[in-house]
């Protein structure tokens, strides 16, 4: 675990004891700190029975505290925390601000951050790839999934590598990133700003923390609507990354994992991060050549009879699932040219209207609606593409399996969160795995192909 001497004799609450306040509070107790914390369920409580006072800070005097620690779950724009903390003067803060007031004792080291609203995971992945590969020892953490507080300290040289969400930014005040990275800004939890603008200046932040001579690499297309000086100077576009002379546009065809336009941009994202820390362009190859992929991003779950199903359950805007539909167009070579996406969409709304999923409905053989926007999805896409109403996934899949013929790919994509019918985007996705696998071994026992 990670701890410092910054915090000693200090007093914290934290709020939330889930992965990232437990690393938290863990942290803050290990280093020599006077923590007050608080969940409201009684198991997340229990580990810290007898090792630190137990109260909700919503309901105490937080006078001469030095922080509030939140979880980035909390909405800071509705919950009552914020005007209870401000009351008191006290910054309202998250693990990756005291992972930055923790620097100063860890051995040298470089922090890399990514932000955006779509690639992040696969771009820390995909950086973290690379420098392991390159023998430089790295850590990953933040939205990944993975408190960074939790974590062994890397030796001297080492590097972090940290995927920031806005809500995780919005808690930090001084994280000075040796490399940010901004993939891109389309509207998405737009519950929890006040607009598109104030989501966009919220991931702009990463750029404003860092000092001057550390490096800044945006996406041009989308933050060129924001005025960029609002963000601070940016050193390099991903659009400008790729080069003959270093690592060319085309050498993608070589990385099995990183295929569709998408995946180019959170590619140049990694290659100038890697190339900025020093790594030589023969070992950012290797490694762009050697990444395995996320799984539920793009995922190849299984080729059926032909048919090649893809479960991309992490795509829950209409941004993200319009790389996946692009990434599939009619091929002369396959059917004579023929549309040859079938598409799994619905789930848990967040958004109207078919946003940039509009652009690739060329490419879709047929739709194949599901959950609480099934119907809506249905009404946007009749007339343009032919439609098969399925509420459940598992119908669509079967569905879709009747219809689709050797060469064409069954895409699930839903464009949608996934609470209307699973816990979490994981879930959903082992789920369309299990489904794919059930409905494909029930009919090779059926054939009598497999015992
Ligand atoms: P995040 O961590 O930002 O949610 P992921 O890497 O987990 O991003 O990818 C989430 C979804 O977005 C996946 O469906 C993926 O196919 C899609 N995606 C990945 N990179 C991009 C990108 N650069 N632009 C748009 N969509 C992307």
């Amino acid at each position: 675990m990670i701890t410092s001497s910054a915090f000693a004799g200090k007093k914290y609450a934290v709020l939330g004891l889930a992965r990232s306040g437990a690393a938290a509070t863990e942290t803050l107790l290990a280093s020599g700190a006077q923590v007050t914390a608080w969940d409201r369920q009684d198991v997340a409580r229990e580990a810290f029975v007898g090792r630190c006072e137990l109260a909700d800070p919503l309901e105490i005097d937080l006078t001469g505290f030095d922080g509030l620690v939140v979880s980035p779950g909390v909405p800071l724009n509705t919950h009552p925390i914020a005007d209870h903390a401000a009351k008191f003067g006290v910054p309202v803060i998250g693990d990756i601000e005291l992972f930055a007031q923790a620097r100063g004792d860890l051995p040298r080291h470089k922090v890399v951050g990514v932000t955006g609203t779509n690639g992040k995971s696969t771009t820390v992945a995909l950086i973290h790839h690379i420098l392991q590969s390159a023998g430089i020892a790295s850590r990953l953490g933040g939205n990944i999934g993975v408190p960074i507080l939790g974590e062994e300290p890397l030796p001297e040289g080492g590097v972090y590598v940290l995927e920031l969400s806005s809500y995780q930014i919005d808690l930090t005040q001084g994280l000075d990133c040796d490399v940010a990275v901004l993939l891109n800004i389309t509207p998405d939890h737009l519950d929890r700003y006040d607009g598109f603008e104030a989501y966009a200046a919220s991931k702009g932040r990463l750029f404003a923390m860092q000092s001057v001579n550390s490096i800044s690499i945006a996406g041009h297309r989308d933050t060129a609507r924001f005025e960029l000086n609002q963000l601070a100077e940016i050193n390099q576009f991903i659009e400008n990354v790729f080069h003959p002379n270093t690592i060319a546009a085309d050498e993608q065809i070589n990385w099995p994992s990183l295929q569709g336009p998408h995946n180019a941009q959170n590619a140049a994202a990694a290659i100038e991060v890697c190339v900025s820390l020093g790594l030589s362009v023969e070992r950012v190859r290797d490694g762009l050549e050697t990444f395995k992929g996320l799984p539920h991003r793009m995922e190849r779950t299984a080729t059926h009879d032909g048919v090649l199903y893809i479960n991309d359950s992490k795509a829950t805007n209409q941004a993200s699932t319009a790389p996946a539909l692009s990434a599939f167009p009619p091929d002369p070579a396959i059917n004579g040219g023929a549309k040859r996406v079938h598409w799994i969409v619905g789930g848990l709304p967040k958004e109207d209207g078919l946003g940039e999923c509009e652009e690739h409905l060329h490419n879709v053989a047929a739709a194949y609606t599901i959950g609480e926007a099934g119907p809506r999805f249905a009404e946007l896409l009749e007339g343009r593409v032919p439609v098969n109403r399925a509420e459940l996934l598992s119908d669509a899949v079967a569905q879709a399996k009747a219809n689709a013929g050797e060469g064409e790919v069954i895409l699930f994509s839903p464009a949608c969160a996934s609470f209307d019918q699973f816990r979490d985007f994981e879930k959903r996705g082992e789920h369309f795995r299990q489904v794919v696998a059930a409905l494909n071994s029930a009919e090779i026992s059926q054939t009598g192909e497999a015992a």
